[in-house]
């Protein structure tokens, strides 16, 4: 590719785009064609250094603002990023390999919705008080002082939008490490904030892998709280290192969510809506439905429509409007996703459609997978039980509604699920039965901002979302007041 249209990226701290303190630089490859189109800074713990210095110093100032003068930046910074809406969906579809009308609909829309959302949810915060015969208890909600915000590549703007708005909102200053896999948008978000004018130092960008920014940023003295978004074993290295200094943390991590299939459920609308929940964004969202458990009587004819449904979808150019599955992230997470379906064809499954998509040969150094089906394993099966995060689901049989709670809660995850039947009291109970964070019943991944978002068991500690990030993103001081 022509060097001089690969863009340099920088880290951005105390309101200026800086050059990291070492020399070393990492690629950026689009995943549809495998071209490298920038380059970002591998930082160190010198520029994870300088960057808390700067969230430090900018704290104080900060949150001593009024509320409302913060929901006005986060209103600013949601103005300025619609104003870049197609930007932002084409960064984001370039840099994941998504297709450009899911990077429209989701990551523009919801990034974009979660400023708006949390400039209006700090506005209409209620002071808490609680009255003694003889006194009364005031609730303060005050910052907590300086955050780490760490997020993966599957949603990238989407899940740093979703944690710097509440955590500048209550007061915070932040220092963002964006995955080293999809850092665009993450810079698109520091030239908004630039070009609005938040004071320095409020957010600030250190680009770089895991191991070289991410383990310093969550080891630092200075950071007093940590939001990370990602996989499970890192959750725990994370956990691990911020555990003897008592930082507040939020641990957001993998899952292997059931999607529940009842015979008394309306059969087109849950193929379409179970499809949509097993392959939207290649399977790389962690909500995914990525195993399928189905009532024994509508088995059959289940699993005959999903799979015509499935081989329906337009896998290839990600720019091009009517595509429905775009490439995945990397060379190394295709031949982990590949493997897993190698492992399952070992475990005793049937691959009922999936293989290697043909593409156009603009398209053949990229990360390509068709969607994949198999029937016939285990519930217990690794391959039906281990996050995969691709496009790959598993179908199973299930007799009783019993059954059907226990495969679902037979994983280490403990994320989501959906339940899909007519049967709206059976809907809930089922729901209330399955050791996750979330369920959807007759739909999925629809998601109203005010509610709590967060997994059980594997999938993380804590909640985000609505009233629990301003929570997570504060800390409640009681004042008790003698009467007289
Ligand atoms: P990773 O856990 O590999 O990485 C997440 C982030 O952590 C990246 O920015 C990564 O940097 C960074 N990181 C890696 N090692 C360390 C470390 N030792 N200390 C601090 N930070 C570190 O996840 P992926 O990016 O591969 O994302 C996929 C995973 O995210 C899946 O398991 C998925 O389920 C989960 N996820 C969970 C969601 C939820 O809300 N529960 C939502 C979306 C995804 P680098 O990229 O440089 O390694």
């Amino acid at each position: 590719m022509d060097e001089e249209v690969v863009t340099i990226l920088s880290n951005y701290i105390r309101g200026r785009f800086v050059e990291h303190a070492g020399s070393e630089w990492m690629d950026v490859v689009e995943p549809a064609t495998g071209v490298v189109f920038a380059k970002l800074p591998l930082s160190d713990s010198q520029d994870v250094g300088a960057a808390v210095e700067a969230a430090r110093e900018a704290q104080p100032g900060w949150a001593s603002l009024e509320i409302k003068e913060r929901a006005d930046w986060l209103d600013a910074i949601a103005d300025s990023l619609e104003a870049s809406f197609e930007e932002i969906a084409e960064l984001e579809s370039r840099d994941t390999g998504k297709p450009i009308s899911l990077a429209r609909n989701v990551d523009a829309n919801r990034s974009v919705a979660n400023f708006r959302f949390f400039a209006g949810l700090i506005r209409e915060q209620e002071s808490e008080a609680f009255e003694m015969d003889d006194a009364t208890n005031y609730v303060v909600n005050k910052s907590v002082g300086v955050g780490a915000l760490i997020t993966p590549w599957n949603l990238p703007l989407y899940l740093l939008s979703w944690k710097v708005a509440p955590a500048i909102g209550m007061g915070n200053t932040v220092v963002c490490k964006p995955s080293e896999l999809t850092p665009m948008t993450a810079d698109l978000l520091m030239r908004v904030i630039d070009g609005v004018g938040l004071p320095a130092g409020v957010v600030n960008l250190v680009h770089g892998d895991g191991a070289g920014a991410g383990s310093p940023l969550v080891a630092h003295p200075e950071i007093d709280l940590i939001s990370f978004t990602g996989g499970t074993s890192t959750g725990e290295k994370v956990a691990a290192s911020a555990a003897p200094m008592f930082k507040k943390i939020s641990l957001e991590l993998g899952g292997k969510n059931s999607s529940i299939v009842f015979a008394d459920c309306d059969m087109e609308k849950t193929v379409a809506g179970v499809v949509r929940s097993g392959f939207l964004n290649q399977g790389q969202v962690c909500l995914c439905g990525s195993r399928v458990l189905v009532e024994s009587s509508v088995y059959d004819e289940f699993e005959t429509k999903f799979v015509e449904s499935v081989e329906r979808m337009r896998i290839g150019d990600p720019s091009d409007d009517s595509t429905d599955l775009g490439a995945l992230i990397s060379k190394d997470h295709l031949q982990k996703v590949q493997g897993y379906v190698n492992l399952a064809i070992e475990e005793g499954g049937r691959v009922l459609t999936g293989g290697a998509p043909c593409l156009p040969s603009e398209f053949e150094g990229g990360n390509w997978m068709a969607p994949t089906v198999i029937a016939g394993l285990s519930p217990e099966s690794r391959c039906s039980t281990e996050e995969i995060f691709g496009p790959v689901v598993t179908l199973h049989r299930f007799e009783s509604e019993e059954e059907a709670v226990e495969i679902a809660n037979g994983t280490r995850y403990g994320l989501a699920g959906s339940v899909w039947t007519s049967d709206i009291e059976r809907g809930k109970r089922v729901s209330e039965a399955m050791e996750t964070g979330m369920v959807w019943v007759n739909t999925w991944l629809h998601r109203d901002l005010r509610v709590p978002f967060g997994g059980v068991k594997d999938s993380g500690v804590g909640r985000e979302g609505g009233k629990w990030s301003l929570g997570f993103f504060s800390e409640a001081m009681n004042i008790c007041v003698k009467h007289d």
